[in-house]
């Protein structure tokens, strides 16, 4: 006799998926074009048409902590075909969004990142927290002479602020997440059927995580589509460009606290070269990623709220970053040090909300690809 499934629609669920972007939820028929036309898909309990059912059922624990919610690249080759406009690329990026909601700790914190409402409250957190730091030391004001970021913001403070949240808190929360994340992804492919090994081995897990690396870095996956194609040139940018800026501040963190060595430095040293074409590629990376969005061809998503949260973010944080060393150079320090205060706004914001946000899929997409390897579900 078949398994059976006790079905408990959460229609509150359904809401919320189309609260995140997955409005057209409701159109899909069941005809699996999609499932066909997907170049990422497996032949095997293919997705995403079993998700669009999940989705219109409100059947949360099929779809959180479903491996496949995540191996699709969201590059809408689906949405082109899908005969009554349902856009299945946008169901799944809803409950991407939703599950990053789901294992984020503290649950309010992720609540509040992915909701419209509350986008000033969480700037206004470290505007407040600046002001009182720098209002109780005696540093809010426009230092005079030459620009000096030592004399408005110093570096201890910088350190104070920006170390423990890069080296303790997202560490921490991502590391809650991941956990939560991972006995989910096991019981839901076990349960599945979709998993060829019921064993959770972390040790064997981490080999199918190195043979991954490849595959992402390459961003083979997403080369893979055909309708939103040029959509890889931007994630390439945007993805190299980060691991240049965590490389950068990795080495000036080194030159100044270990080779006692401090800034500013010069625009020839090397580390600063990397730094500049960083922050160039990070620009144009975002500034396609715009350009793709706001195209609209019928097939490419204009994106929800999770999407142009992140867009905007990383949007502000080159320009402030760029007219910061601009001003700088120019030395004119009446714009040059509230721009590096809003940068530094911006930058805290990155850094604390980034388990929450849409950059979380890095983490979490990551660890699905390797497992959908370890599980036996594509080879390495
Ligand atoms: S999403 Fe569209 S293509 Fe996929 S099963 Fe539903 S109706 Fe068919
Ligand atoms: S958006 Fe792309 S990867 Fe995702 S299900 Fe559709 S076709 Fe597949």
């Amino acid at each position: 006799m078949a398994n059976s499934y006790w079905v408990e629609p959460d229609l509150k669920f359904v809401k919320q998926l189309v609260g995140l972007g997955g409005e057209t939820l409701k159109k899909c028929y069941q005809c699996a074009t999609c499932s066909v036309v997907c170049p990422i898909s497996p032949d095997e309990k293919p997705f995403p048409r079993k998700e669009m059912i999940a989705a219109q059922w409100g059947l949360k624990d099929k779809l959180i902590g479903n491996m496949d919610v995540w191996l699709c690249h969201y590059c809408n080759d689906c949405a082109t075909y899908c005969p009554r406009g349902a856009r299945p690329g946008d169901v799944l990026n809803a409950v991407r969004a939703y599950s990053i909601r789901e294992y984020a700790w503290p649950s309010w914190l992720g609540r509040i990142v992915i909701d419209s409402r509350f986008w000033l409250l969480l700037l206004a957190i470290p505007v407040a927290i600046y002001l009182v730091l720098l209002g109780t030391t005696g540093h809010l004001n426009i230092p005079e002479g030459h620009i000096h970021f030592d004399k408005f913001f110093p570096t201890l403070f910088v350190d104070l602020i920006f170390v423990p949240l890069h080296m303790l808190w997202v560490p921490l929360v991502f590391g809650i997440g991941i956990s939560r994340f991972m006995k989910d992804m096991h019981k839901n492919a076990v349960a599945d059927g979709r998993a060829k090994r019921t064993d959770l081995n972390i040790p064997d897990f981490l080999k199918y995580l190195v043979c991954t690396l490849p595959v992402i870095l390459g961003q083979f996956k997403f080369r893979q589509c055909i309708t939103n194609k040029d959509r890889d040139i931007a994630h390439l940018l945007v993805m190299y460009s980060f691991i240049g800026l965590f490389t950068v501040t990795g080495l000036f963190f080194v030159a100044l606290y270990i080779l006692q060595v401090p800034g500013p430095y010069s625009q020839v040293n090397p580390v600063k070269i990397l730094a500049n074409l960083s922050a160039i590629a990070l620009f144009v990376g975002i500034l396609l990623m715009i350009s793709n969005r706001r195209k609209e061809k019928g097939n490419m998503s204009k994106g929800s709220y999770f999407d142009w949260s992140l867009i905007i973010l990383i949007l502000g944080l080159v320009i402030t970053g760029g007219l910061t060393e601009l001003t700088r150079l120019a030395d004119w320090r009446y714009i040059c040090y509230p721009m590096y205060f809003v940068h530094l706004v911006l930058v805290f914001s990155i850094s604390t909300y980034i388990p929450y946000c849409k950059l979380a899929h890095l983490v979490y997409r990551t660890l699905a690809m390797a497992y959908s390897r370890y599980s036996g579900r594509e080879p390495c």
